[in-house]
């Protein structure tokens, strides 16, 4: 199949609202049912193989078998399923790989956050929106990704690059699974710094450390704050100061007093 073909095919998968909301929603239930892991709508635990259940299901109710043709014409099926920790903006992240040696085949993984979707239905309560849809439980939402995710795999296969910036994605995205948008508002770990800590960046804390208390400024919120302290040892910031670094957890900080 060539690349014209495929693209054809894709643009033909056409839903309207309620029939990708259904289709959804059967996959929503399935996914309950038959997980090890995902075991309710705000689910404690998920596996990689539980990606790899959703994109069955997935390429079965919403490409009827396309995606997993495309890739075993490829010689890339089954892709690579990975769950990060780490992915503090990012819901989710479609990479392709090929060595350079002639001839070597392209490689797929799709990456989802945990750490971003552990955060969001927890502790702060507010609506969470994703490529501009209301999604009620994390199971929804990582829905919501993964779909974002699985445009992605199926641009790079018809076109050998992929952008959710670009006017293709953005028609695929609204004819195949009723998107209205690309971005997410899931939790991040720079506002539970901010509602449930009151720590921002750029932000005067101390703490203590080796029996020691220090006073910095916060620098960057991962699921760590980073504290720059002003330190003469420290090493040369393109500020001119000196400074040593430290990674601490957020409850560790407090107002200097
Ligand atoms: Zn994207």
């Amino acid at each position: 199949m060539a690349g014209a073909d495929r693209l054809k095919r894709l643009l033909a998968l056409k839903h309207t609202d309620d029939e990708a909301l259904t289709k959804a929603r059967r996959i929503h239930r399935t996914a309950i049912a038959t997980s090890p892991h995902v075991k309710s709508a705000n689910f404690e635990a998920i596996a990689p193989a539980d990606l790899a259940r959703l994109f069955a299901l997935y390429d079965a109710e919403f490409f009827g078998g396309l995606i997993e043709a495309m890739l075993r014409e490829d010689r890339a099926f089954p892709i690579g399923f990975r769950l990060s920790s780490r992915m503090t903006n990012a819901g989710g992240k479609t990479s392709r790989t090929r060595s350079r040696a002639p001839g070597s085949l392209a490689r797929y993984e799709i990456a989802i956050s945990t750490l971003l979707l552990f955060q969001t239905f927890s502790d702060i309560d507010r609506p969470v929106e994703v490529v501009g849809l209301i999604c009620v439980d994390r199971l929804e939402a990582l829905q919501r990704v993964f779909e974002h995710e699985l445009l992605h795999l199926a641009e790079f296969l018809a076109t050998d690059v992929s952008n959710c910036k670009g006017p293709l994605f953005q028609t695929l995205a609204r004819s195949i699974f009723g998107h209205k948008a690309v971005v997410h508002n899931l939790v991040t770990p720079r506002e539970i710094a901010a509602t449930n800590h009151a720590i921002r960046i750029g932000d005067q804390v101390a703490f203590d450390f080796d029996g020691q208390t220090h006073v910095g400024r916060v620098n960057r919120i991962t699921q760590r704050a980073t504290v720059l302290v002003e330190d003469p040892t420290g090493p040369l910031f393109s500020n001119g100061g000196r400074y040593k670094t430290f990674y601490i957890p957020l409850p560790m900080l407090r107002k200097p007093g």
